[in-house]
């Protein structure tokens, strides 16, 4: 059998974004992912979905794998020819036993290859606003061990030469022993004025920085109740974090927000959410399944042509009808004739990916709105207006055209399934308070993870709700709960925008 490989790959120190590009091309070759603890789990979407995906790190409740299990099974699987990703945290050969394990491979005759990443001596203290050299201030950075792991300083360690560097010097696995680090320093003739900093979850949404003296950090650390993982940084360079600081500063920073979309659609509120400092949490309430009766979908799009108008009032509506035209062997050309209406700019974008421009969008983004204008091109009394939509979608739209007269085919073209595996996080969150803000992008997903979550465990907790739109707004408060903000225009950016008006004061 061929001999399978193992890429040692380095995950960044968190945020999903600090993976190479070169690591999520390997990603996306491996049958089997090693995973470490502080490893983003959102890596691992990189991964194809039959990838084998193991973790190895510690976890409260479990035995670790010992070290040498861990090289055993990269040996094992790449043996068994195999396509082994080793995800590690930060840099794979910084503090982080990846030497170990490439000599194991290397011992085992089986071919391997190092993707570096980004570690967190040089990620927390960047994103906490401390550049780890600067001219004239730090002409050298030292990486050194901590030595969490047995809870005393490495014995190793020469602290007269740590003292006497010329430079920055970053700490890993340093929280626990912070007091005899500060002091060795002093002892051997570091200035106890130098200032010092503890970044805890660096280049993440929990980051959190703590700053002070050699002398003084120990103790303002331990008031802070400080817990690993934090790097510690000493030196004159930490003074910058007064003029540097960026990471914190972002609107949304340390929010945590969760996402109600089917997961298919929520990376680009998901995205714009991250940007801006936020902790998302995607819990889909649901998912988007194709109708029980395909019949009338199919239906409508072979018959595409003897539509006077249709109307697309979401994006899941355009991608269904299109893949019903295609499997009718048709392509865009079977809409020549038709007028095509949108509800909004993110259905308009969908729709030109098939090369077609809606003949009319409203101003705002509603179903109402779209009756409105299209009355406006026109009596719309005899027309034939094909609605492709979802199973639950609002009837106004539809019985408003109809009371003008028109001849309304509304097709369900997929269906909105509950989707509640992930509502037990949230719901523990809302429990403990966890949650800052819901957000809500239609109707369908307000009942469904109100059904799983419960209005009261909402409504007493300090939870904020975001709506997209009058419609979704109207559905929430029909659930019992009253949006906090609802966008304006109805879009993703412009929920993203009222979610930081409202928390920028802007
Ligand atoms: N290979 C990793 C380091 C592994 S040792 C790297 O290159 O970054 C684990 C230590 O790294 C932790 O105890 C902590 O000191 C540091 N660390 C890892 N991720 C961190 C983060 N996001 N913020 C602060 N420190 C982090």
């Amino acid at each position: 059998m061929s001999k399978g490989r193992v890429y040692l790959v380095g995950a960044g120190p968190g945020d999903p974004g600090l993976l190479t590009l070169r690591g999520r091309d390997v990603l996306g070759l491996a049958d089997v992912v090693v995973y470490d603890a502080l490893i983003s789990e959102r890596l691992l979407d990189h991964a194809p979905a039959e990838a084998e995906r193991i973790y190895v790190g510690k976890r409260a409740s479990q035995h670790t794998l010992p070290q040498e299990g861990i090289n055993a099974l990269l040996v094992e699987k790449a043996q068994a020819g195999a396509t082994v990703v080793r995800l590690k945290g930060g840099d794979p050969y910084v503090f982080g036993r990846g030497g170990e394990e490439a000599l194991a491979l290397v011992e085992a005759g089986i071919d391997f290859e190092v993707v570096p990443g980004v570690t967190a001596a040089v990620a927390a203290p960047a994103c906490a606003g401390i550049p780890v050299t600067h001219r004239h201030v730090a002409s050298g950075v030292a990486f050194v061990t901590g030595h969490e792991a047995d809870d005393k300083v490495d014995p190793a360690l020469d602290w007269d030469a740590l003292a006497r560097w010329p430079g920055t010097l970053v700490f890993y696995m340093g929280v626990r022993n912070l007091a005899a680090i500060s002091e060795n320093l002093i002892a051997h003739g570091r200035s106890a004025e130098t200032p010092a900093a503890a970044v805890r979850w660096g280049a993440t949404p929990r980051q959190k920085t703590i700053t002070g003296t050699l002398a003084t950090l120990p103790q303002t650390a331990g008031e802070a109740g400080l817990e690993p993982p934090a790097i510690i940084v000493v030196g004159d360079v930490v003074r910058l974090r007064d003029r540097l600081q960026w990471f914190e500063r972002r609107p949304l920073f340390g929010r945590r927000i969760v996402v109600t979309r089917a997961r298919a659609q929520a990376s680009e509120l998901t995205k714009r959410l991250d940007a801006l400092g936020a902790e998302t949490i995607e819990s889909p309430a649901i998912r988007i399944e194709p109708p029980d009766d395909p019949a009338p979908l199919q239906t409508a799009a072979r018959h595409a042509a003897s539509f006077d108008w249709i109307v697309f009032t979401s994006v899941n509506g355009v991608a269904a009808y299109f893949e019903a035209l295609a499997d009718a062997g048709l392509d865009a050309r079977a809409l020549a004739s038709a007028r095509i209406a949108t509800i909004g700019p993110a259905t308009a974008e969908r729709l030109a990916r098939f090369g077609l421009r809606p003949d009319l969008q409203p101003e705002t983004f509603t179903g109402a709105a779209v009756a409105e204008a299209l009355a406006a091109t026109g009596n719309p009394a005899g027309l034939r207006i094909l609605l492709p939509r979802a199973d639950i979608a609002p009837k106004e739209l539809p019985g408003t055209l109809a009371a003008q007269g028109a001849e309304v085919h509304e097709v369900v073209a997929y269906r909105t399934a509950p989707d509640t595996a992930s509502c037990g996080v949230v719901a523990e969150a809302l429990e403990a308070d966890e949650i800052d803000w819901l957000t809500f992008t239609s109707s369908s997903t307000v009942g469904n993870f109100v059904g799983a979550v419960g209005k009261d465990r909402v409504c007493a907790s300090r939870a904020r709700i975001a709506s997209i739109g009058p419609t979704t707004s109207a559905t929430l408060r029909e659930a019992g709960l009253e949006p906090t903000v609802e966008a304006d225009p109805h879009t993703i950016p412009g929920l993203v925008d009222a979610i930081v008006s409202c928390e920028t004061g802007a």
